[in-house]
C-alpha cells in the first residue's frame, strides 16, 4: 500500500502544475476536475476570511492510497488492477465518499471529487469530511464473481484507512448496493465482527436506510422546485429535460412529473427522446448502462444528447457525466436553470458564460447532495440500532435540504454571488470555523 501525506505528494505537484487561469483557451471538455474544483475554491475564497494556512490545508488531500487488486479471472488469468482512497479534509468528522468503478478513475480524479465531498458534507452540515476513491476498471468486462473478488480484495486493501468512525465508503459511478455489501462482509470478517457501519447505501437487509438510492434525485428535484419558485415559475407545467437516465437523472424526473412539471426529453448514452407534451417518465425504464435502452420508447422525436442541452426549457438537468456544459455550447444552452445533477457537469468557463447570461446554475455540490445526507441517515440509523421508515427519510431529507437551501439563498441575496459561489461560502465558512474551534496539530 502507498501512502503519501499531503503537501510533498505527486499530487500536490499536479495539482499546482495543472492550476490555470479560466481564461486560457484549452478545450474545457477536456478541463480537468482538479483545476475545477481549485478554481472554484479560491474564487469563493475571494469573499471570505480565510486564513492562507486553511486555504493551502484546503488544496491538497490529506491522504492519497494507490493499491494494487489482484484477482483471478475466471479463465484462470491474474489481473491486477489499480485502486484508490483519497481523503481530503476531516475538520468536520470522519472521510466520507463514494467508491467507483470505471476506467477513467485516477489519483487526481478522486482529489478533485473528495475536496466536492468535502464541500457537499459542509454544505448540508454532515459532521463529514470529503473523500473518494475507487478502481480503473471497466466493470462491465468483469462478470459477478470477478467483480465479488476485486471488492473484497480492495477492501482488504483499504483495511487499515477506512472504518466507521474513520472512512465511510459509499456506492459511486460503476457500483451499487452489492458492491458496498461485500466490501462491508470482507472488513467484517477481518475485523472479526459484524460493522455495517463501514459502508453506506447498503442493501435493507443489511443495515441500509429506505430510501438511499433515490435520495440524490429527490434532492435535484426538491432544488429545482425551489429554484423554479425563487425565480417566480410555478412547477406546475415547468418544461424540464433530463441528461442521462440513471438512478440520479430518472428519480428527479419522475418526482417533478409526479410533482406536475412537464418532462419533455430524457436522454442515456447512446442519445435521447423528446416530446413536447411531456413524456411519460414513470413508464421508461431507468437507463442501467445498457445500450439502446430508450430506443424502444415511443416517442414523437429522437434527439442526440448535444440536442438536448440546447432545449429551451424551464429547468436543464445535467445528471450524466461530467464536463457536458463546455465553452462550446454555454452560448447555445436555452434553458432558464440549470440544476447539476452530476458531479462537475460544468466547466470553469462555461459557468462564466452562464453567469454572464443570467442563468443560474445549482451547483451539484447542492443539487444531488441528497445521496450524501441519505448516507448519513443511514449512519445515524446504524449508531442508534434504529431503522427509519421511508417517509421519515423523506421527510428529513426535505427537511435538510430546504435548510441547506435557505443558507445559499441567504448568501446569494446579501453578496450578489452566483449560486455556485454561494455553496462555497457556506461550505468554506462551516470549515473555517471548526478550524478555528480546533487549531492545528500538535
Ligand atoms: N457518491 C455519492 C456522492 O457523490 C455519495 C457519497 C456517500 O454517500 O458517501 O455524493
Amino acid at each position: 500500500m502507498g501512502v503519501r501525506n499531503g503537501t510533498d505528494s505527486r499530487i500536490h505537484q499536479q495539482i499546482m502544475s495543472t492550476h490555470k487561469e479560466p481564461t486560457e483557451q484549452a478545450p474545457d471538455e477536456d478541463e480537468s476536475p482538479i483545476e475545477t474544483a481549485r478554481y472554484q475554491l479560491e474564487r469563493a475564497a475571494e469573499h471570505l476570511d480565510l486564513s492562507e494556512g486553511l486555504l493551502e490545508q484546503l488544496r491538497h488531500p490529506s491522504k492519497t492510497v494507490e493499491v494494487s487488486v489482484p484477482i483471478r479471472r475466471t479463465d484462470g488469468s491474474v489481473e491486477v488492477f489499480n485502486g484508490y482512497r483519497v481523503q481530503h479534509f476531516e475538520v468536520r468528522g470522519p472521510y466520507k465518499g463514494g467508491m467507483r468503478y470505471h476506467p477513467s478513475v485516477s489519483a487526481e480524479e478522486c482529489t478533485a471529487l473528495a475536496m466536492l465531498m468535502t464541500w457537499k458534507c459542509a454544505v448540508m452540515d454532515l459532521p463529514f469530511g470529503g473523500a473518494k476513491g475507487g478502481i480503473v476498471v471497466d466493470p462491465s468486462e468483469l462478470n459477478t464473481q470477478e467483480t465479488e473478488q476485486l471488492t473484497r480484495r480492495f477492501a482488504e486493501e483499504l483495511r487499515e484507512v477506512v472504518g466507521p468512525t474513520k472512512d465511510i465508503p459509499a456506492p459511486d459511478m460503476g457500483t451499487d448496493e452489492q458492491t458496498v455489501a461485500w466490501f462491508m462482509d470482507a472488513y467484517s470478517m477481518q475485523e472479526g465482527e459484524t460493522v455495517p457501519g463501514i459502508v453506506t447505501g447498503k442493501p435493507t437487509a443489511v443495515g441500509g436506510t429506505h430510501g438511499r438510492e433515490e435520495a440524490p434525485g429527490r434532492s435535484v428535484a426538491i432544488v429545482a422546485r425551489e429554484a423554479l419558485d425563487y425565480y417566480g415559475r410555478s412547477i406546475a407545467g415547468a418544461t424540464v429535460a433530463v441528461q442521462g437516465f440513471g438512478a440520479v437523472g430518472a428519480n428527479a424526473a419522475r418526482l417533478l412529473d409526479a410533482w406536475g412539471g412537464s418532462v419533455v426529453a430524457v436522454s442515456d448514452v447512446d442519445g435521447g427522446i423528446y416530446d413536447e407534451s411531456g413524456l411519460d417518465v414513470a413508464s421508461i425504464p431507468t437507463d442501467s448502462d445498457e445500450h439502446g435502452q430508450l430506443e424502444d420508447v415511443d416517442a414523437p422525436r429522437q434527439l442526440s444528447n448535444a440536442e438536448l442541452l440546447e432545449l429551451d426549457v424551464d429547468i436543464l438537468i445535467p445528471a450524466a457525466v461530467g464536463n457536458v456544459l463546455t465553452r462550446d455550447n454555454a452560448a447555445d444552452v436555452q434553458a432558464s436553470i440549470i440544476v447539476e445533477g452530476a458531479n462537475g457537469p460544468t466547466t470553469t468557463a462555461a459557468d462564466t458564460v452562464f453567469e454572464e447570461r443570467d442563468i443560474p446554475v445549482i451547483p451539484d455540490i447542492l443539487a444531488n447532495a441528497g445521496g450524501v445526507t441519505a448516507s448519513y441517515f443511514e449512519w445515524l440509523q446504524h449508531i442508534n440500532r434504529r431503522s427509519w421508515s421511508r417517509e421519515e427519510v423523506n421527510d428529513e431529507l426535505e427537511t435538510e435540504m430546504l435548510d441547506a437551501w435557505d443558507a445559499l439563498r441567504a448568501e446569494v441575496e446579501d453578496r450578489g454571488v452566483t449560486w455556485r459561489t454561494a455553496a462555497y461560502i457556506v461550505a468554506l465558512s462551516r470549515i473555517g470555523d471548526a478550524m478555528n474551534a480546533r487549531g492545528l496539530w500538535p
